[in-house]
């Protein structure tokens, strides 16, 4: 499998993949396009631009690398003076799990799977994947101007949450709701079907606006 990603400049997509370790495997360049194979670990990725560019939505999650000493990773990353968010040590990344924009702003997710035995043992063990998928939703409603609406959610005596709402959550039913983090996290462990309500997804609404010509 061949990871493929548009970019708007191959030559900063370039650096910035190669402080994650990828090198170049083959490239081509033609009047309007070009394009860089990237490799590390039998692993590849295709940056690809246009000229002009492709406008190209901004997407909650595009990569995921897993690194067997992550610490390794996000020192070269913070020596070459790109931002690493730090996310705790979630199931799936027992080592560790950092965040990182790539040079178009999409995020890039690196994770360590196993804590090696030189780290100390993690102190942040509730930043569940899931709760960074809600901090995912979260930022890109922020990056789209954020909400003014509060979270929609009472407490157990009918008192408002009183916190901001930073996503919207939905079930197959219909029903929708918007929510502060906590309460998402909560509403998504108790609900069985609920889901983060995408921001980006036409819907049904522009799919029988259609239909009806
Ligand atoms: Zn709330």
């Amino acid at each position: 499998m061949v990871a493929v990603t548009y970019v708007r400049d191959i030559g900063a997509s370039r650096a910035f993949y190669e402080l994650l370790g990828f090198g170049e495997h083959s490239s081509g360049r033609a009047d309007t396009s070009a394009w860089l194979a990237l490799h590390r670990d039998g692993h590849y990725v295709l940056l690809a631009s246009t000229r002009p560019p492709l406008d190209i939505p901004r997407l909650p999650l595009l990569f995921y690398f897993f690194f067997d000493d992550l610490d390794a990773a996000v020192g070269a990353l913070e020596a070459a003076r790109v931002e690493v968010a730090h996310m705790g040590h979630p199931p799936h990344a027992l080592g560790g799990e950092v965040k990182l924009l790539d040079p178009d702003g999409n995020t890039v997710l690196l994770g360590q799977r196993e804590r090696s035995a030189s780290q100390p043992p993690a102190a942040d063990d509730q930043a569940s994947p899931r709760f960074s998928l809600l901090k995912e939703a979260a930022a890109l409603v922020e990056a789209r101007g954020g909400t003014t609406v509060m979270c929609q959610v009472s407490d157990a005596r009918g008192a408002p949450c009183g916190k901001r709402a930073e996503v919207k959550l939905a079930d197959a039913a219909g029903d929708t709701v918007w929510t502060c983090l906590a309460h998402a996290d909560e509403i998504l462990v108790t609900v069985r079907g609920s889901f983060i309500a995408s921001q980006d997804e036409p819907g049904i609404g522009w799919f029988l606006s259609r239909r009806r010509g």
